[in-house]
């Protein structure tokens, strides 16, 4: 299909177009391809800024908890040195980070809380649904956006389609619902 704004060429299954950015209109009776409505918004710098922040605190409570209750089964149990109960943490710790973004923006929702709260969602470059493995390919992509001093979330502020280092290596947006 082409778009009808633009006529680049699109993935079947687009929803918006990666030339214009315009949204296609899927409805009952609409032709794929023949009508469009105005263009994505994409989410800007402090809205996912601001997303960041309520899940940070989520994901800290939550490990917090979880951590408590394993350290209490492991220090009862006995018997396991320091370097162990280091190591277990750093691994739940990590396995709680990766669960709650890539479950949460490869489902049906499409987004964690903290982007739900704010009204925006992760997509692919034609609009849709992201898988898990797009979605985890994300996150580890995350630690080369932080590792070059977070220059790759500040991308975000001065890329046309308002895309983090992360997003342009994972082919992902985040745009207004
Ligand atoms: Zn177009």
């Amino acid at each position: 299909m082409y778009c009808p704004s633009c006529g680049a060429e699109q993935a079947e299954n687009s929803k918006f177009c990666r030339n214009c950015g315009v949204r296609f209109v899927q409805a009952e009776g609409v032709q794929p391809g023949t009508a469009y409505t105005s263009a994505v918004e994409y989410a800007g710098f402090w809205r996912r800024f601001g997303a960041a922040i309520i899940d940070g605190i989520i994901i800290n409570v939550a490990s917090f908890i979880i951590g408590l209750i394993i350290g209490l089964i492991i220090t009862s149990a006995g018997g396991v040195s320091d370097a162990t109960i280091n190591v277990v943490s750093y691994l739940i710790g990590f396995l709680i980070y990766w669960l709650y973004y890539a479950l949460m923006e490869s489902s049906s929702k499409q987004a964690t809380p903290g982007k739900m709260a704010l009204g925006i969602i992760v997509t692919d470059n034609d609009g849709n649904r992201i898988s898990l493995g797009r979605a985890t390919g994300r996150l580890f992509a995350k630690y080369i956006s932080t590792i070059i001093l977070f220059i790759g979330f500040i991308m975000i502020a001065f890329t046309p389609k308002k895309q983090g280092l992360h997003d342009m290596m994972a082919s992902t947006l985040v745009v207004l619902k």
